[in-house]
């Protein structure tokens, strides 16, 4: 199935009724995603699961994987990510109260249930999350490279200046 961009769930119902939706979604689709990239090449898998916990509470189980080039912060070129996400949603309905986060589950994010759950927004938010803050290739990561803890001491701003 080919995502489009005006593709809705009921989310409740998706998951009271156990549905499974599966598909690819071109990278340039998600056009959230675009500050982060390097190019927006390529597609993901995606999966959406519904289902109910032991309580009999609804969730979606959202899967999505590929590859990205994501934007090295350090140097700007491309940086291959393998991007793996499996986000187990407790679905919150409206007026229900929301978890308490002392007793929230780790292993489980609540989401507000939407009639009209965007698919592709749905993804992409999960996809969002699972992005590292700040991305950047080995060798740019290693101490001595990067500029900003470089430019965090005080002593190296003084070895910059009798340098001149
Ligand atoms: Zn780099």
């Amino acid at each position: 199935m080919k995502l489009i961009d005006d593709y809705f769930i009921n989310s409740i119902k998706f998951a009271f009724e156990a549905r499974h939706l599966a598909g690819e979604v071109p990278v340039n689709c998600l056009r959230r995603l675009s500050d982060a990239l390097a190019d927006d090449e390529g597609k993901l898998a995606w999966e959406v699961q519904g289902g109910r916990d032991d309580e009999g509470k609804p969730y979606l189980l959202v899967e999505v994987s590929g590859e990205l080039h994501l934007r090295c912060q350090r140097c700007l070129a491309a940086l291959d990510f393998a991007l793996s996400v499996r986000s187990h949603l407790q679905l919150v309905a409206p007026g229900q109260d929301w978890p308490d986060e002392s007793l929230e589950d780790d292993r489980s994010d609540p989401i507000e249930a939407l009639e009209e759950q965007p698919l592709l927004a749905l993804l992409e938010d999960e996809v969002l999350l699972a992005l590292p803050i700040a991305p950047r290739h080995e060798i740019c990561a290693l101490p001595g490279y990067a500029e900003d803890s470089v430019a965090a001491s005080p002593f190296a701003a003084l070895a910059q200046l009798k340098k001149h």
